[in-house]
């Protein structure tokens, strides 16, 4: 991308020796962002609330600190424990534990529902560090005391909406509760919403939050375009873009409610299935245009940013940005109504010959350069 920045790495952060040969031999050359965001707070023992989407490296952001903040133990019961919303997720986690604990005697059992509960107690009876589960099942063996967390100093929330979303709430707050007061708590999700906030609230004590998701949320999936067009030519522009591209379905964007309109009437005279949104539209009208829309009957729909955004309708293929939006932020809103859910989507933005530093701000933001797009035989600049 030739942004010139250096890689981070884990020489940055201060780990064991024992840990930097485990990071060799399991192939780590290079922490991801949420692993040098989350590690070195969480080494200093404080709370974390991390914000990252799957795939990004979190089990190793948890279990590098775990690991290097145990000392063998004498205690038959768990140092650190780590709830997880499935068995698949449970299993995965603790392989990563079984990989980066190269060399180090620790003993972490998985502890989830379908396997026999009485092979998971013994394991217990003969002593565990880590143990990594889901709560319906850790919950089971905490109410047969095969099970006790008096001696855990850090507890894992791992995929925490994902478990509040499966219900697991009422049990993560009874092994909670289990739990000493004193302890370290880390929690990691896709989306902090009202839910996970009042979890960290009750649970956590002055955590540091951390955002790793992404700005341009999904808009890295979009193919991007830009012409550039005289304002007297935009027109016959999205014309002749409309004839090559047969959309399936399109939101176009101006900036005014009275572009929208003058837009609206003047495209209405040429083609069929064209209506329009702005905020001094009444709400009944409103809803009537989204219900078309959604029915398809309406293919073509032309908005300001104000009610672009809440749209979510799977099938649009095309964002035209007619007018390009005032700030980089509303660009990234109006592209994210297309490409929904992995579909495909595609994204024209029509630029003035004085709006060059406006396209740039948009590049910087997504962190992405857009392509230039001609029609062939059509002149963008009037004559
Ligand atoms: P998440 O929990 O965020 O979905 P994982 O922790 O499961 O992500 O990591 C995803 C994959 O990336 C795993 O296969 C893991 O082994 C690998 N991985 C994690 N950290 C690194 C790293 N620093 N370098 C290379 N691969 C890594
Ligand atoms: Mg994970």
């Amino acid at each position: 991308q030739g942004d010139g920045a250096a890689k981070p790495s884990f020489d940055d952060i201060d780990l064991s020796p024992t840990m930097r040969e485990s990071l060799r031999k399991a192939g780590y050359e290079h922490p991801s962002p949420v692993q040098s965001g989350v590690i070195p707070v969480a080494l200093s023992g404080k709370d974390v609330l991390g914000q990252a989407r799957t795939g990004t490296g979190k089990t190793a952001s948890f279990a590098i600190p775990i690991l290097e903040r145990f000392e063998e133990s004498k205690s038959k019961s768990p140092f650190a424990i780590v709830l997880a919303p499935t068995r698949e997720l449970a299993v995965q986690v603790r392989d990563e534990f079984d990989k980066l604990a190269h060399g180090r005697k620790i003993r972490s059992v998985p502890l989830y529902g379908g396997k026999p509960i009485k092979t998971q107690i013994n394991k217990l009876e003969r002593g565990a560090d880590v143990v990594v589960g889901t709560p319906g099942r850790v919950l089971d063996l905490l109410g047969r005391g095969a099970l006790t967390l008096d001696d855990v100093k850090i507890v894992v929330l791992d995929e925490a909406d994902r478990m509040l979303d499966i219900g697991f709430r009422p049990d993560i707050e009874k092994i909670l509760r289990r739990c000493p007061k004193q302890r370290q708590t880390l929690l990691l999700s896709a989306t902090v919403d009202p839910a996970i906030e009042r979890l960290s609230k009750r649970y956590m004590i002055d955590p540091v939050t951390l955002d790793f998701s992404p700005k341009t949320k999904g808009v890295d999936t979009i193919e991007q375009f830009y012409f550039t067009v005289d304002n007297a030519r935009k027109f016959d522009l999205l014309q002749k873009l409309l004839d090559r591209e047969q959309p399936k379905q399109a939101i176009v964007f101006c900036r005014t409610k009275r572009m929208v309109d003058r837009l609206h009437v003047k495209l209405s005279r040429k083609r069929q299935g064209v209506a329009c949104m702005h905020g001094d539209m009444a709400q009944n009208v409103r809803d009537r245009v989204m219900k078309q829309f959604r029915a398809e009957e309406v293919k073509l729909l032309i908005a300001t940013d104000v009610v672009g955004r809440g749209i979510d309708v799977s099938s649009i293929s095309h964002i035209v940005n007619y007018d390009i939006p005032e700030s980089a932020d509303d660009y990234v809103h109006r592209v994210g109504r297309t490409g929904r859910m992995g579909r495909e989507g595609v994204a024209f933005t029509f630029v003035n010959s004085e709006q060059g530093s406006e396209l740039t701000r948009i590049e910087q933001l997504i962190n992405k350069l857009l392509t230039r797009d001609e029609i062939e035989g059509f002149e963008t600049v009037e004559s």
